[in-house]
């Protein structure tokens, strides 16, 4: 039996409202979706945090800023967790009401987690919609004028994932890559590049199976099986806490609605000591375990 045993990273996914509808989101998040996490369960996860010594939080979606208790979500965990990660679409930073996002995350010295699928217009609109790679590079440069990205404390990731049914190439090639293009052409600049290999579930395991590709794609994730990336699946070292607060290994395993296997929620946590989880594995999780490895932190062979 698998168990996670050392958990560190607390990941709270309060959302799956979106401004954006990306094809090969696994969330299925979208303008129209309505799950929200309440107060009352952020609370339950604050508690849990203190009681239990997390080295980061994760706070996700769809896109967390449009949660209405997020600001005061994040202002709480920083008070109780060195490491906060906040990961963003950058096209939200943009957006009436969310524009002094930058400066609130900089206040907090939030880990800003962006995705951009390519560093080309072209990839990038085919799989989020048009102009979001225009006003990703704008929200960019936002981040970038208050420090993110320029200063070693204010770390500024972005999230590459494959534009169709292949794995990523090297995340060391990737990111020699981003850099040297995203600098050269739109001067602006950012901290690590973690690649995501496309899970097989939510929209985009919906469009494989309209496409007739799953089977291909699955084989393909099969066939890169390595073994050396399974000591450091993230699953191992990180709980989910779901909209509702039911607990998961994963945000993937969310998005599948496989919870943890006695069916926890956040609520039977909070006062207590965590103790070893069961890891609750399915076909999706050859993604993690293909070619270099994929986690929310990008590559994991070698880590
Ligand atoms: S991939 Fe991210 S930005 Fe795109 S719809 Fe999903 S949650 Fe929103
Ligand atoms: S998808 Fe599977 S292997 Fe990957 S982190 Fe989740 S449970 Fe672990």
């Amino acid at each position: 039996m698998d168990t996670a045993e050392r958990l560190s990273v607390l990941q709270i996914n309060v959302g799956k409202r979106c401004n954006l509808a990306c094809k090969h989101c696994h969330v299925e998040a979208g303008p129209n979706r309505t799950e929200e996490m309440s107060r009352e369960v952020m609370e339950a996860c604050l508690r849990l945090l203190e009681e239990n010594p997390f080295a980061t939080v994760d706070i996700t979606g769809g896109a967390p800023e449009l949660n209405p208790h997020f600001r005061w979500l994040v202002g709480e965990c920083a008070k109780g967790c060195a490491h906060v990660i906040v990961r963003t679409n950058l096209v939200i930073l943009l957006e009436e009401g969310y524009t002094d996002l930058p400066e609130f995350y900089r206040d907090h010295r939030v880990n800003v987690v962006c995705s951009l699928p390519h560093y080309t217009a072209k990839n990038t609109d085919r799989m989020r919609g048009e102009q979001v790679f225009r006003r990703s590079i704008e929200a960019m440069k936002r981040l970038n004028e208050v420090g993110y990205g320029q200063e070693p404390e204010l770390v500024l990731d972005l999230v590459y994932n494959p534009g169709g049914a292949f794995l990523p190439p090297s995340q060391t090639a990737m990111e020699a890559e981003y850099k040297e293009h995203l600098l050269r052409e739109y001067g602006v600049s950012f901290s690590h590049l973690f690649t995501i290999t496309n899970n097989p579930i939510g929209r985009f395991g919906a469009f494989l199976e309209r496409s007739g590709n799953l089977e291909d794609y699955m084989g393909r994730l099969y066939g890169a099986f390595n073994a050396s990336t399974l000591e450091s699946m993230m699953c191992r070292f990180q709980v989910s806490v779901g909209w509702d607060g039911r607990l998961y290994n994963c945000d993937f395993n969310q998005a599948a609605d496989l919870p943890m296997a006695d069916g926890a929620t956040i609520f039977d946590w909070t006062g207590k000591p965590m103790a070893k989880q069961r890891i609750r594995f399915g076909k999706h999780c050859y993604a993690c375990t293909a070619g270099q490895g994929s986690s929310c932190g990008g590559a994991t062979e070698g880590v």
